[in-house]
């Protein structure tokens, strides 16, 4: 978090915590939490929250911890708590020693339980999942109180401890708070405080049969870490009324104050981690970590940075209502922000042959090129010239359409950073396919020295057949073809909407010597391509290039196109 260009904006969060201040509420203090459930990997969406939680405290010179939201031992994994340090950590973001899980409070929680049970607050209920819908009500209708409802404080201890201790089946019994089965707000008619489930955790083990539900454990964190501010996404705002109840029933000395704004949607994009999960599991992508991902981990992979990211969580905002932010915008600040730190090579995605027939047989210069205009102190590197190079076969046409300022027979083009050369002879194989172009070159136009007052209006990029590297290019389009891949039609589900094109493997692609021995994450801009990083497969023989964002936005394109990409 180095770059002057990280400006914050207002938002109506910092209204609420500078109003907080102002009245000297907690002390003053900001102390926020990101909570993820270690059920899977992060997300872009999961990045904002994470941007926002962090950035606060920062800002206000408070605290952020980061919190394992861990009650739900069925789904939980450390690989996803493993993978979720890495990925905060990556964004930039650090917790120093509070690194907290939900479940380090069961034992606290338990305790609270009992409380409230005491106070006649809390009950033990047998009404199985079915049952306690149909008593709940509906909006329109008040709910009915349980038949167990006027169990007895004697009662109810004994029954929760006979849960505890494993006398009763799974999902036979719960705790419930005993608050109100006409409230206007479903989530407050005895909401279920405790389950039977008798489930490994991945932390405590078996150690536990009954587990504490998420809306009863999250305030009772917050309030255990002296969390000020918790802040959470829109479809909390109802259960607000609950994480107060909570919290005012047993009296805790720190009352957090719940404040909700509108999740990240992205375009072209599924969020859930249910569903990320479920691409994964059945092979439809690589893994968590499949560059076509909306993961941290994916988007890493891609050659995404954190400075793009946070700068895109910044730029998008806060907002009380939710809506969908295009994955162009998101393509662009990756744009912006590899403009300024990548730095330039040639590579030919496919590869058109041409000799340079009044280049002498042996002859090689080493020319100068420059590794970023956008920065000088970036410097240059020598690139080798030869009689012989590859240009992109798409920067060929025999048939030129007008103003078409590329190779044709008879025409001059600049070789970036080179000569300008001219298209003299087109040699074709049996079939007619044209598999290499005969040129000459015009030896008073070298860059930077060009004295011949010639002027051509293409420049095209290059690469020394004898010196070039070959290597792999992955190229990357939207996962989903539709906008929305939640909106679908009845007796559809998301997975018909996935891109079968969204993976393009050019296992021949060449590029100039500069970058023999990149290291896995480097990133380079292919001059007229778009940004590529190196990617983790690459081994010292071969390296393998992920295109991370095209040089301009391909995605009306797209929709022209009808997705397909
Ligand atoms: P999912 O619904 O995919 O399981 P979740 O919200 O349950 O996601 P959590 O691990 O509980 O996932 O989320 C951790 C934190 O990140 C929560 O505070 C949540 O509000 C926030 N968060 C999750 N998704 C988004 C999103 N799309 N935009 C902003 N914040 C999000
Ligand atoms: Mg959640």
């Amino acid at each position: 978090m180095d770059s002057a260009s990280e400006k914050t904006t207002s938002n109506f969060i910092k209204d609420i915590i500078n109003e907080d201040r102002k009245n000297g509420k907690h002390g003053a203090r900001v102390h926020t939490r990101f909570p993820p459930e270690p059920n899977g990997y992060l997300h872009i969406g999961h990045a904002k929250s994470i941007c926002l939680n962090f950035g606060l405290a920062k800002e206000y010179g408070g605290l952020c911890n980061l919190r394992m939201d861990d009650t739900n031992p069925s789904k939980e994994d450390v690989e996803y708590v493993d993978s979720i340090m890495a990925d905060v950590r990556w964004l930039g973001f650090d917790w120093d020693d509070r690194m907290y899980y939900a479940s380090d409070y069961f034992g606290k929680l338990h305790e609270y339980a009992i409380e409230l049970i005491t106070m006649g607050k809390a009950y033990v209920c047998d009404l199985n999942q079915d049952e306690m819908r149909q008593y709940r009500g509906t909006l329109k209708e008040p709910g009915r109180p349980s038949p167990y409802r006027d169990r007895s404080v004697e009662e109810n201890l004994d029954l929760f401890a006979r849960m505890k201790n494993g006398e009763f089946p799974d999902g036979s019994k719960t705790l419930r708070a005993k608050i109100d089965m006409a409230a206007s707000f479903i989530v407050m008619r005895d909401p279920v405080m405790y389950r039977i489930l008798r489930a490994t955790h991945h932390r405590t083990g078996d150690m536990w049969c009954i587990y504490p539900m998420y809306d009863f454990t999250h305030c009772l964190s917050d309030a255990l870490e002296g969390i000020t501010h918790s802040i959470c996404t829109l479809e909390f705002e109802n259960n607000r009324a609950l994480y107060d109840w909570f919290l005012a029933a047993l009296d805790t000395p720190n009352r957090p104050q719940q404040i909700e704004f509108a999740r990240l949607n992205l375009s072209y994009t599924v969020m859930s981690k249910r569903k990320l999960l479920q691409l994964v599991k059945e092979g439809r992508v690589a893994g968590w970590d499949d560059p076509r991902m909306p993961t941290i981990a994916g988007m890493r992979r891609r050659g995404y940075t954190p400075e793009a990211i946070r700068d895109f969580a910044e730029r998008i905002g806060v907002a009380k209502a939710d809506s969908t932010v295009e994955f162009s915008y998101l393509e662009h600040c990756v744009r912006d922000d590899l403009n300024r730190r990548a730095h330039r090579v040639m590579a030919v995605l496919d590869p058109l042959k041409v000799v340079i027939e009044n280049y002498p047989e042996d002859a090689l210069e080493e020319l100068d090129a420059e590794n970023n205009p956008e920065n000088a102190s970036a410097g240059t590197r020598k690139i080798p010239f030869s009689r012989t190079l590859y240009v992109e076969r798409d920067d060929f046409r025999e048939d030129p359409p007008k103003k078409y300022h590329r190779l044709s027979p008879g025409a001059e083009v600049r070789l970036k950073s080179a000569y300008i050369i001219k298209c003299e002879k087109v040699i074709k194989d049996a079939a007619g396919n044209v598999v290499e172009l005969r040129c000459t070159y015009d030896p008073t136009t070298k860059s930077g020295a060009d004295n011949s007052g010639k002027k051509v209006k293409g420049t095209l990029h290059w690469v020394s057949a004898a010196h070039g590297l070959t290597a792999e290019a992955r190229l990357y389009n939207p996962l989903f073809t539709k906008e929305n891949p939640d909106d679908v039609a009845e007796g559809e589900n998301f997975l018909d909407a996935i891109n079968p094109q969204s993976l393009e493997t050019l296992p021949g692609i060449f590029i100039e010597p500069s970058v023999k021995g990149a290291a896995p994450g480097a990133i380079f801009q292919f001059l007229r391509h778009g940004y590529f990083c190196v990617d983790p497969d690459s081994t010292e023989a071969r390296l393998v290039f992920n295109r991370t964002v095209q040089l301009r936005d391909s995605w009306a394109k797209i929709e022209k196109a009808g997705g397909a990409g």
